[in-house]
């Protein structure tokens, strides 16, 4: 099934294009139809299922573009807010359609200007209540959505809703979407929608197929040293790692910042400033690691998280399918990795039954198979690069006084090192080029074997250090002493 299929308005249609959309999602196909019908509707579905389209395309599609809001959507977070906002507002370009963000914690005015000249209003139910109940601003949206009820509700929001819908109009489409279903939220539902349709993800796609579900047994003492294991094992582009408090984010943030990594924490005591600078880093690449509490990620959309990690496995399934839905999102694949104790193996089994998916248990990997792992990654990497010039004239260069295997071997042995205990991005020449070099360097074995081996190992030890320095800020976390440190302990800890 196509996006065309639904007969949305050409700018509708023009701007999923844009966004390069080719199928609709599961909760999509299901809802997009029934919303353009007129329904009122419940859907249930996880995160990362594409459920921003799913209301916004249908009710984008039939608005007016009237300057009146049309649309209003209510949100559990700021951070949610702005995501919701920042999304619904390119599928809306092209249809003149604006939007309005509205939350707590900053000045009125701008926020009401906006919303006189907005479409859609995305607000959170705190604020939205204010501007209503003090009569700043009077808006007779049409379409109104609950999205993450759950949430919502959780976080004790259940009596702003409701008093928000005082003062929504009667004649209204009003749409409902939650990952869960408990009671509470069918009560609500029953209160402020009207014969509505039911969309529910069948037990099986709703939690993403496309995420691999591994756990780890490990005892309590060990989990710090099976955590870092197990990241320089995957090599994970970008991932969180969950913890259930607080002060774990903080002794874990110290922790994996000692051992060279780019990490950072968030939780619910941050400011919303240093919150948002934050997610930005993370989302930018500034921060690889990001380790935060369930309540702290909540709404996260970040894309391209490779890997969710579970310090300690959730004590319920629902914030388990939250959490492990920050990865594989927009139809990439991800990993989620738990690490548990012998004690919490019984809370896996419930997990995977609630949740009707099996985890498959694995094994910390051995120093040993870490390297392994890393250079096959590096020989695959080799594999399908090309060669530069500048990289011919480097080779060029050590030619001088190297053959051309014994540059390969000094290469190779730099990338490596780097490779292990830096990450990928972090070689003082460039990854890249030297691996070009090493290709081209392998492609002419059988040169003169002897020349200068001596001397060019030397060489390569200034070079290594000078490099390792001469990086941009994204190395800086990782000095020479961290190597050696770590390093050591792993070689202790196989
Ligand atoms: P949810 O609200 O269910 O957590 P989102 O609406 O935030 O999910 O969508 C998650 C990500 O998937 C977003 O980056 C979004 O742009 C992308 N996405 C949504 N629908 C599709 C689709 N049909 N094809 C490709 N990517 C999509
Ligand atoms: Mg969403």
């Amino acid at each position: 099934m196509k996006f065309s299929d639904f007969n949305l308005k050409d700018t509708i249609q023009a701007a999923v294009t844009e966004a390069g959309f080719t199928e609709p999602s599961p909760v999509q196909k299901d809802a997009i139809p029934l919303i353009l019908e007129g329904h009122d509707m419940i859907a249930q579905a996880q995160t990362g299922t594409g459920k921003t389209a799913a209301f916004g395309l249908p009710i984008m599609s039939m608005m007016k573009a009237d300057g009146s809001v049309e649309g209003l959507v209510i949100v559990p977070t700021r951070e949610l807010a702005m995501q919701v906002s920042d999304e619904l507002f390119r599928f809306g370009k092209l249809s003149g359609l604006k939007t309005a963000t509205v939350y707590g914690g900053t000045p009125y005015g701008k926020q009401i200007e906006r919303i006189k000249q907005a479409s859609i209003v995305v607000a959170t139910p705190g604020r939205l209540q204010d501007l209503l109940k003090s009569g700043k601003i009077k808006i007779k949206p049409h379409f109104v959505i609950l999205d993450e009820a759950d949430e919502m509700l959780d976080m004790g929001f259940l009596d702003e809703i409701k008093n928000i819908f005082t003062f929504l109009p009667k004649e209204r489409q009003t749409l409902m979407f939650s990952a869960t279903m408990p009671n509470a939220i069918r009560k609500l539902a029953e209160q402020i929608l009207k014969n509505p349709k039911t969309v529910s993800i069948t037990k099986s796609e709703k939690t993403n197929t496309k995420i691999t579900q591994l756990y780890y047994v490990v005892q309590e003492r060990e989990r710090d040293d099976a955590l870092v294991r197990l990241i320089d094992y995957k090599n994970p582009e970008k991932c969180i790692i969950f913890c259930r408090m607080k002060k774990e984010v903080d002794r874990l943030v110290a922790h994996m910042t000692a051992q060279g990594f780019k990490a950072s924490g968030l939780h619910g005591d941050m400011e919303q400033k240093q919150r948002e600078v934050t997610i930005r880093a993370f989302k930018q690449g500034g921060i690889d690691i990001f380790i935060a509490t369930d309540v702290a990620a909540r709404g996260l959309d970040v894309n391209d998280v490779t890997h969710v990690f579970n310090y300690h496995i959730p004590f319920d399934s629902e914030s388990y399918v939250h959490r492990i839905g920050r990865t594989g999102r927009g139809g990439k694949s991800g990993e989620a990795i738990t690490l548990v104790s012998p004690n919490e193996l019984r809370t896996i089994k419930r997990i995977e039954k609630d949740v009707g998916t099996k985890m498959t248990t694995q094994v910390i990997p051995t120093r040993i198979e870490v390297q392994n792992n890393r250079s096959n990654a590096l020989i695959a990497k080799i594999a399908d690069t090309k060669v530069t010039d500048k990289a011919i004239e480097l080779v060029k260069t050590l030619q001088h006084d190297l053959d051309i295997v014994t540059i390969a071997h000094l290469l190779a042995s730099v990338v490596q090192e780097e490779n292990f205990v830096k990450g990928k991005d972090n070689i003082g020449l460039g990854l890249e080029e030297i691996e070009l070099l090493i290709e081209r360097a392998m492609q002419h074995r059988g040169g003169n074997r002897n020349g200068g081996r001596n001397r060019g190992r030397g060489g390569n030890r200034n070079g290594g250090g000078r490099n390792r320095h001469g990086r941009n800020g994204r190395s800086g976390g990782r000095s020479g002493g961290n190597r050696g440190s770590r390093n050591g302990g792993q070689g202790s800890r196989s």
